[in-house]
């Protein structure tokens, strides 16, 4: 028969000791295991080859240990090179105030788009200075230097040179009646070359373009400017060379138009698919009388529903959606309009949209990017009283 060992209890005494809350523990029996560090695995994380930290369950030792060295860090991105193009497409970006718009990245996507179908590389041309163009899907990038003040001899010219030194195949404009529809029939009249203009679809095979009501079907002309329906899309962000290109401007044409500056012009009866700011009513307003005035203070395009035009409270050339203009000011402001889908087709392109309307379910708060949950006819006067009180002190 086997006894088993008799436990000493004045060893166990022993192996007493005190924890840090002055509490006592008892040691386990035998040999004590070093404690391991839970920060460790942490502090010798290294960049796994996805870019992601990877925990060092070894705490560095495999490291430190076997010599294994730390993954080298992500290679820096390589721009992506078009050297030997079949062709160019040419964008002339409008640039209004110096800013890259959404018309003009559109335009880039688009001339992308018509690049990557005929084997060949993007320019852009930008008339008052350089541009960080390299994820707007541009190869080659021509900066001129042109004096800021409105002269379309000056840009005919200075684009006529950049198309005899460089011969694009294409040159591409948006239809902004200022920028890019006046630089292209300047220059179409200036080079003789054909034009269509307000295309509103794109292909290597050919367009289909706007023309007083009818659509015009025809081969790809050299000189193109693009409905805004063709203008939606943004280029991808692969970086690209955007290559700087140089080239010399001829002297600056004599004569010709004079900028004197802009002055001030009643907005509120523009075209509505020009309008910078669009102030736009549905059947929630009652105060006809504070929404024109409203419309007035802030200088902005007055637009409306169907519904309010359908019973004469605006003329009809005043109806936004999908039935009337489509409109893509930098703010659309709309009060009291449900947000109907044929009347969010017709804002589909606005930067940023602010809705006051009494039901917080309604449509156009969902689309808004401010909305404003109170009666139009509280709000619309409230305005008012402010842009007033700014403007006189
Ligand atoms: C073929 C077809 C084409 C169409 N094309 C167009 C088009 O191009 N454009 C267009 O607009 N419509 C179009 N419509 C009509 C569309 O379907 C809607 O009927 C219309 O847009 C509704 O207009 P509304 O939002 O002004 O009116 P309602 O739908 O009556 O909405 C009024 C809104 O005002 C809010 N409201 C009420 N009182 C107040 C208050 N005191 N303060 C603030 N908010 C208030 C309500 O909550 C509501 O959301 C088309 C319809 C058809 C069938």
């Amino acid at each position: 028969m086997t006894t088993r060992p008799r436990r000493d209890p004045h060893a166990e005494r022993a192996r007493t000791v005190l924890g840090p809350s002055g509490r006592k523990r008892r040691l386990p029996p035998g040999p004590v295991r070093p404690r391991k560090d839970p920060h460790a695995p942490r502090a010798h994380a290294m960049p796994g080859p996805s870019g992601r930290l990877r925990l060092d369950p070894h705490g560095g030792e495999l490291v430190h240990l076997h010599g294994i060295a730390p993954a080298p860090a992500a290679a820096a991105e390589q721009p992506l090179v078009v050297s030997a193009p079949s062709c160019l497409v040419l964008a002339v970006l409008d640039l209004p105030g110096g800013r890259l718009e959404p018309a003009d990245l559109g335009l880039l996507a688009a001339a992308r788009d018509l690049a990557d179908r005929l084997d060949g590389a993007v320019l852009a041309l930008t008339l008052h200075g350089r541009h960080d163009l390299a994820r707007q899907g541009v190869d080659r990038h021509a900066a001129l230097e042109l004096d800021p003040a409105w002269n379309p001899d000056a840009a005919t010219a200075a684009i006529s040179a950049v198309i005899e030194r460089l011969a694009p195949r294409h040159v591409l404009f948006t239809d902004h009646p200022l920028l890019g529809a006046d630089r292209a029939r300047r220059l179409a009249v200036a080079s003789g070359l054909a034009a269509a203009f307000a295309v509103h679809r794109l292909d290597e095979s050919g367009l289909r373009a706007r023309g007083g009501g009818i659509d015009l079907v025809g081969p790809l002309a050299p000189i193109l400017t693009l409905h805004d329906i063709l203008l939606a899309d943004r280029p991808d962000a692969t970086l690209r060379e955007a290559r700087p290109v140089q080239v010399d401007l001829p002297p600056a044409p004599a004569g010709g138009i004079e900028d004197l500056g802009e002055i001030p012009v009643d907005l509120t009866g523009a075209p509505l698919s020009e309008a910078d700011l669009v102030v736009s009513a549905g059947d929630g307003v009652r105060d006809w009388l504070c929404f024109h005035d409203l419309a007035r203070q802030l200088n902005g395009t007055v637009g409306g529903s169907r519904q309010v035009c359908d019973r004469g409270l605006l003329p009809r050339d005043r109806q936004v959606g999908a039935s009337g203009t489509l409109v893509a000011p930098k703010a659309y402001l709309a009060f009291g309009i449900s947000g109907a889908p044929q009347h969010l087709q017709g804002i589909e392109h606005c930067q940023r949209v602010v809705a006051v309307n009494t039901d917080l379910h309604a449509k156009m708060i969902e689309r808004a990017d401010l909305a404003i949950v109170a009666d139009a006819q509280a709000v619309m006067p409230a305005l008012a009283a402010l842009l007033r009180e700014r403007r006189h002190g």
